[in-house]
């Protein structure tokens, strides 16, 4: 959902409200597409159309959780707390002015792996990016449910894209009766297969970076990273546990309860220099 050479602090966002508007035409289309396909309604299409719908119905009620939820912000310090007015805040925010772990903006002090977001205006833990699609950061509490909906993104296209190519029907005379009779799906194909493949390679890469404990924000803005001065260029991933334990803390855990701190020199001793190589020999050592 990022462009290549922009960095992600000045994207422009999107109109959510068109954004979403555009979601839900994209998936009537597709599930009017699997009913035209499905048109003389044999028991097995109605399964076909179902099916549909329920993955449709899946995909609509994840996208609209993460476009509302709380992706993990940072609490703000309540008001109540500053009997002084807020003067010794604001003393706090002068004093702290280079400090790069306090957010000026939110008056607080960031934990580590957050990140302010200008769009969403306010620090988000474990921050892995702002999503234009959703209006909303992904971040600690809820990147598990993006990735749900990545994979449910990528099986609807697939399954939509494979009714297409089996419900175009073949044997007809005349090239101009044969478009006549395939327009709706054959129209559907480019539009699936692209979007199909975007989500699919998002999913691929998300996968990548649950399985090392790192963030989409880590891995592409790592040298601008206050936190990861003090880390060998050699350790990839800080805070990666190993591939099992990685996955079962991200699949299994609260995120809620999930509290993050600089790793020392002592825990980064022993990491690999690649991701994959740190993943795997963590996890065979248990
Ligand atoms: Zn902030
Ligand atoms: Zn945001």
């Amino acid at each position: 959902m990022s462009s290549p050479n922009v960095p992600l602090d000045e994207e422009i966002e999107a109109n959510p409200t068109c954004i979403r508007v555009y979601w839900w035409i994209a998936h009537l289309l597709g599930v009017g597409c699997v009913i035209w396909v499905c048109r003389g309604l044999s028991q097995r299409s109605i399964i076909h159309i179902v099916f549909d719908v329920i993955l449709t119905v899946l995909c609509a009620y994840l996208y609209h959780a993460l476009s509302f939820g709380d992706p993990g912000f940072v609490p703000l310090p309540s008001p109540g707390m500053a009997e002084d007015g807020g003067a010794s805040t604001k003393a706090h925010l002068r004093e702290h002015k280079e400090d790069p772990m306090w957010c000026l903006k939110c008056g607080i002090e960031r934990p580590i792996r957050s990140k302010h977001c200008k769009h969403c205006k306010r620090c988000v833990m474990r921050y892995d990016h702002h999503c234009g699609w959703l209006g909303r950061c992904v971040g600690q509490y809820n990147h598990r449910r993006f990735w749900f909906l990545l994979i449910s993104e990528t099986s609807l296209c697939v399954f939509t894209f494979g009714m297409c190519v089996v419900g175009i029907v073949g044997g007809v005379q005349s090239s101009a009766a044969w478009l006549a009779s395939n327009l709706y799906p054959v129209a559907m194909l480019p539009f699936l297969l692209v979007n199909g493949f975007f989500a699919l390679s998002l999913c691929v890469m998300h996968t990548g970076v649950i399985a090392t404990n790192t963030t989409s924000w880590e891995w592409l803005r790592r040298s601008k990273i206050p936190w990861f001065q003090h880390v060998p260029p050699e350790v990839a991933a800080p805070w990666s546990l190993g591939l099992c334990r990685n996955l079962r803390i991200f699949f299994w855990g609260d995120p809620r309860r999930l509290r993050y701190e600089a790793p020392t020199a002592d825990q980064m001793k022993g990491k690999r220099a690649s991701c994959c190589d740190e993943c795997v020999s963590s996890c065979v050592a248990g």
